[in-house]
């Protein structure tokens, strides 16, 4: 090789180093894009343990694409589902009755992990409701509200964004009515305008049903169409008024497949929310609306039936 081959070549060796390490560059920056993908389209991401952070066997890209609203990931509990009696027996921390993660309500859910179903009824009230999402969403959380209709034309922007954050709308009746007093047809009123003040804001009718104060009879069972949820954690928020005792209530007792009862329309019971929600995250649970509670605990829910939790 003489000096003028010599030379080019080195030239040549440059490029090709040069080149090469662009293309480490490159691989390291969509390296870089995908892991952040993965947090950006998993809110929940690092808030329930490892597991969700990235090792539960889905690549972030994928995850990335396959995350949106309500859409599976994988495996699916829908035909292994879990006996109800495992899931009773199942404490925070214990044996997992199911595993692997779903995609539900815009973030991701790990079936082996406990799951409590925070409920707020008697609003929507835009300055609780909303302080409420806004932590929910910090922690990937899902709440439900039982609203009453006769409120909601007040606070559409409300009701509208309960719908596109992913929570659930629940059913309160029109005019917080107590059911068991009332006749059929009044019943059913009640429950469908509910349902209708609802759908006029989200285009969705109302899945489940919160009967004021709890009332329930063969009438009210026999002309309500919906599941029936009540609670097995009550608060006593509205009488007490006093964030303290609230967020003592629940966590005190809180277990796996329970159900709060909190109210929406009480700025204590809204402080509380926003103290109660990061310690459960702490705790290693997952708020999720009561419809995916008991559909990722396994049970098919029924109109007319009560539920008061899903342990
Ligand atoms: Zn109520």
């Amino acid at each position: 090789m003489n000096l003028k081959k010599f030379i080019l070549f080195q030239k040549y060796r440059k490029h090709v180093v040069l080149f090469n390490l662009a293309g480490i560059l490159a691989a390291a920056a969509l390296g870089v894009a995908i892991g952040t993908g993965a947090v950006h389209f998993g809110p929940f991401a690092g808030t329930y343990g490892p597991s969700s952070t990235g090792d539960d066997g889905v690549p972030g890209l994928e995850r990335a694409v396959k995350s949106g609203k309500v859409a599976k990931v994988s495996p699916m509990p829908d035909g292994g589902a879990p006996n109800p009696d495992q899931a009773a027996a199942q404490e925070p921390g214990g044996p997992a009755a199911q595993s692997g993660t779903v995609s539900s309500g815009g973030r991701t859910i790990d079936l082996s992990k406990p799951m409590v179903a925070l409920t707020f009824d008697d609003g929507p009230y835009a300055p609780v409701g909303n302080q409420i999402m806004d932590c929910a969403e910090q922690y990937g959380g899902r709440v439900t509200f039982f609203v009453v209709g006769s409120r909601v034309n007040t606070y559409r922007a409300e009701i509208q964004r309960m719908a596109d954050d992913g929570h659930e709308i629940g059913n309160h009746s029109m005019d917080h009515k107590i059911l068991t007093k009332l006749g059929a047809p009044e019943i059913r009123a009640q429950i469908d305008r509910c349902s209708g003040a609802v759908k006029d804001i989200t285009g969705q009718d109302t899945a489940l049903v919160r009967t004021p104060g709890g009332g329930v009879n063969d009438t009210v069972r026999a002309n309500i169409s919906q599941p029936i949820i009540l609670w097995n954690i009550d608060t006593l928020d509205w009488k007490t008024r006093n964030a303290d005792q609230t967020v003592q209530k629940v966590l005190s007792q809180v277990k796996d497949g329970d159900i709060v009862l909190m109210h929406e329309i009480y700025s204590q019971s809204g402080e509380a929310a926003v103290r109660i929600i990061p310690e459960l995250a702490r705790r290693g649970f997952q708020m999720v609306t009561v419809s995916e509670l008991a559909k990722y605990k396994g049970i098919t829910l029924e109109g007319g039936k009560t539920y008061s939790s899903f342990r």
